[in-house]
Parts: C-alpha cells; sequence; structure tokens
C-alpha cells in the first residue's frame, strides 16, 4: 500500500491510500462510511497493530461505493509522516561516501538526530537564513519508517517492526555542521527534512537493499547509487539503534547518503534560491522540493 497524507480546500489533513496514478482513498472518510475506525494520522495509524486490514476493508469500500475517493490532482500532497518522535540518522553508510570524504569505514553505525520541526512534504520548500548559512547541502536517502515498537530486537526480528520506505533528502548546513563541533543544529534547521512522495508499505518492495538512488539539482544528476552498497543494512540498524533507545510507531531512521553530495564535489555545489532538488528511489517514487532564502 501507499500511504499519503493530504488535504482537499479548507479541510484538516487526513491519511489517504493511493490506489494508482490518479487516485486516492480518503481512509477516515471511507473507513467511517465501511463501520471501521482509521485515524486521519499516519503515526496514529500505524500505531494500530490492525490498521493493514481496516485500511484494506476501507479501500474496498471506497472502490465499490465511491465514497473518500479523490482525484491526486484535486487534493494537496504534505509529509506522508508528520510530528514523528525521533528522527534517527546515520552518517557514513555508503562505502563510497565514506572514501569520498577521506573517512575511514565505520565499525558500528554512526548516529545522529535531526529534530522533528525539519520534516516537510513534496513540493514544499526547503528555506533558510542566508545569513545564516551560506552552505547548504543535499543527502539522497533511503527512510524507513517504524511501524511496531522496537526495544532490543534482534536483527533477524528487526524487519517486522520496519511500517515501510520513503525518499529523503537529509538537508545539511554544511558550516554549521563542521564549524559547531557536532552536527545538530547544522542538520535540524526547519524545512531540512523532505520526505515523501509517499510511505511505500515494507510488503510492496522487493529487496530494500537492492534499490536505484539518486539526486538531482536543476535537473543535473549528481547523486547516483544503490542501496546494495549500504555498509549497516536496515535490519542491522534497527536491531542497533533498538539495544540504545526504543523505536516507535512513525520514528525515521534516515539510512545514510550515497557518494556525490555538493560540499565534496568540485567545485563544491551548494543549494541556492531558486533551485530545484530531485531525489528518487526505485520502487518509492520522486520527491522535489524548490530552495527559497528565508531571512
Ligand atoms: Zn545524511
Amino acid at each position: 500500500m501507499r500511504l499519503g497524507r493530504y488535504t482537499t480546500d479548507a479541510e484538516q489533513p487526513w491519511c489517504g491510500a493511493r490506489t494508482d496514478e490518479e487516485t486516492v482513498v480518503n481512509l477516515s472518510e471511507a473507513g467511517a462510511a465501511a463501520g471501521v475506525d482509521l485515524p486521519r494520522s499516519s503515526t496514529d495509524l500505524l500505531a494500530d497493530w490492525q490498521w493493514r486490514r481496516k485500511a484494506e476493508l476501507a479501500v474496498e469500500y471506497a472502490e465499490e461505493t465511491g465514497t473518500g475517493v479523490y482525484d491526486v490532482d484535486d487534493v494537496n500532497r504534505l509529509e506522508p509522516v508528520r510530528n514523528p518522535r525521533k528522527v534517527v540518522c546515520v552518517g557514513l553508510n555508503y562505502r563510497d561516501h565514506a572514501e569520498e570524504g577521506d573517512n575511514p569505514i565505520p565499525d558500528e553505525p554512526v548516529l545522529f538526530s535531526k529534530f522533528p520541526t525539519t520534516v516537510t512534504g513534496p513540493g514544499s520548500t526547503i528555506s533558510w537564513d542566508p545569513d545564516l548559512t551560506e552552505k547548504v547541502d543535499y543527502e539522497a536517502e533511503l527512510v524507513v519508517v517504524i511501524g511496531r515498537e522496537a526495544r532490543r530486537v534482534s536483527r533477524e526480528d528487526a524487519m517486522d517492526h520496519v511500517a515501510g520506505y520513503l525518499v529523503g533528502n537529509d538537508v545539511s548546513a554544511r558550516d554549521l555542521q563542521h564549524g559547531d563541533g557536532q552536527w545538530v543544529r547544522g542538520k535540524s534547521l526547519d524545512t531540512f527534512a523532505p520526505i515523501g512522495p509517499e510511505l511505500v508499505t515494507a510488503d510492496e518492495v522487493d529487496d530494500p537493499h537492492d534499490l536505484e538512488i539518486w539526486a538531482e539539482v536543476n535537473g543535473e544528476r549528481l547523486q547516483e547509487s544503490t542501496t546494495a552498497n549500504l555498509i549497516f543494512g536496515i535490519d542491522e540498524l534497527v536491531s542497533f539503534c533498538s539495544r540504545a533507545f526504543t523505536l516507535e510507531p512513525g520514528d525515521l531512521l534516515f539510512t545514510g547518503t550515497p557518494p556525490g553530495v555538493g560540499v565534496y564535489r568540485e567545485p563544491p555545489v551548494l543549494l541556492e534560491d531558486g533551485d530545484e532538488v530531485t531525489i528518487g528511489i526505485e520502487e518509492l517514487g520522486e520527491l522535489t522540493n524548490t530552495c527559497t532564502y528565508d531571512s
């Protein structure tokens, strides 16, 4: 299933299932008509262990009756997960990216965090004050969405805790990231974690460790790799995190970026007002955002 958050004019956002290229079903609206209770929030939805069965019933009812069925062109698309409790990120998780920055291959995952207020959706703007940072960079990343609470789970059981996957951009203010001595400020400017276009549930992805991933700025391809190059796989990362802290439904895990980020290019490519950044991952779709100065 492909899950997103949408609005129509003057309406509260709702959680929807994309049933094909043109159609999206409002799950709580169709669910209410079908007699199943489905929350409007995707995080609450994922926290309901029966969500999948209920959502399928709602979609089935919508397809039979037309209740809660919308044309994708008539709705606004928002970030598929809003207000995650945590946004966990992994640094240096592509072998070739570690080499690009002259960093040794880590023995264990290197974790850092972005604040939840960084999260924004497909088509929205990435904005920053040019007086605060002059070195804003893109990072194409596969994002894991946690579906079931994970506390001290083994690598073997880890994938049972994954709801699905998103395309993400770990936007980074390099001057703040490298100047501060630690990363949280440079990684946590508002709008610096676009995610989308939809959450693709784990059962729909053949092999999350074999997906092409790329980044384009103004149509020029600057990152291109495959998730086969991940140093630590998704099962390893979920297990590793869960040994230290509880992962909860809706938590986001950014799994690291491949080579080709702007700061290491010759000459460097830094994002500017008006730039359009597209991150794409095979089977998950493309996420496009425009950059604007906000001073
Ligand atoms: Zn990153």
